[in-house]
């Protein structure tokens, strides 16, 4: 760990602004890849890709994708709300579909980022390196996903121990092999069934399977950098969160990343009026189901007092 995390607490929340190659840079390795992957789309389409795979996509990315924001994140990490066991064993499960690793070691290194938020401890802070154009650069693919490669364990005993007291969510998180092959396979099952074909089974498999596992890896990993780096700072923090509009709907809401550091146990991260956060909507329905209980929705008291301090 470098020096240049550490900083005293006296210190204001920002240091100035990027330059314009820096704000350059970031925006290159953001959007370049996912316009190949943009382009792969036509180029396939009618032969390699279809209808059923596309749907099926939708589908997992939805399913695994709010499992990872309303599961893992807004309930198992910062319990935003109660869960009866039914909802609380389908989000651990759903979550784990989205490759993300097991639930307990992934509400673990979260914690700990919201305890060390870009200082030192923080397990993927883009400003580890500095603020120079090349340690940015360095750090965008850090906080993004060269962390995941760390061979540093973060202690779930200290981090996670009322998720390690839970029976059932011991053993969701060790049937974690079992759960990526079954994301995997699932959808190529569900394509060869719909299409009555080996090939239908394959470009779902492609699809549904890997590309969208890898869309989702890419915007939640967005959300510890991106949203570490660009976008407003409308709340006082102590950390670099950002709100960075472009991700809303793809995110499911999770890219009002600053609303978030400012109030982090509520539910709805998209605090202000026209603020797009489909995880909360999702809450807000399981609320009315009565399978959720006792929803911390944002109290607009609160954030007004968090507003003013700034
Ligand atoms: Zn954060
Ligand atoms: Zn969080």
């Amino acid at each position: 760990m470098t020096a240049t995390l550490e900083r005293p607490r006296a210190e204001p929340m920002l240091d100035g602004e990027q330059s314009g190659t820096e704000n350059f840079l970031v925006k290159l390795f953001a959007v370049v890849p996912l316009l190949a992957l943009a382009a792969a789309v036509p180029i396939a389409w009618g032969w390699g890709l279809g209808w059923t795979d596309l749907g099926l996509a939708l589908g997992f990315y939805l399913l695994t994708g709010l499992g990872v924001t309303i599961g893992f994140h807004r309930y198992f990490t910062h319990g935003a709300f109660k869960a009866n066991r039914g909802l609380r064993i389908a989000l651990a499960v759903a979550g784990s579909m989205a490759m993300q690793g097991p639930v307990i070691g992934w509400v673990a290194d979260h914690r700990r980022h919201h305890a060390y938020a870009d200082r030192e401890g923080d397990p993927h802070s883009p400003w580890r390196y500095g603020t120079s154009a090349g340690a940015l650069a360095k750090g965008f693919w850090h906080a993004h996903m060269g962390w995941l490669f760390d061979r540093e364990k973060t202690n779930a005993k200290r981090f996670a121990p009322d998720l390690l007291d839970d029976a059932d969510l011991a053993r969701i998180d060790r049937l974690f092999p079992v759960l990526t092959v079954a994301t995997l396979l699932t959808p190529a099952l569900l394509g060869g069934l719909l299409t009555l074909s080996w090939t239908g089974a394959l470009t779902a498999f492609f699809w549904a399977g890997l590309v969208r596992v890898a869309v989702l890896h890419h915007v939640t990993w967005s959300v510890n950098s991106l949203c570490h780096l660009i976008g407003d700072r409308p709340f006082a923090a102590r950390d670099k969160s950002a709100n960075f509009w472009p991700l809303a709907l793809a995110s499911m809401g999770e890219s009002w990343h600053n609303s978030h550091h400012a109030d982090p146990t509520g539910a709805r991260h998209g605090v202000r009026r026209g603020q797009l956060d489909i995880s909360a909507r999702v809450i807000w329905v399981f609320e009315k189901l009565g399978w959720a209980t006792d929803v911390r929705w944002p109290r607009p008291e609160r954030l007004a007092r968090k507003l003013a301090r700034q």
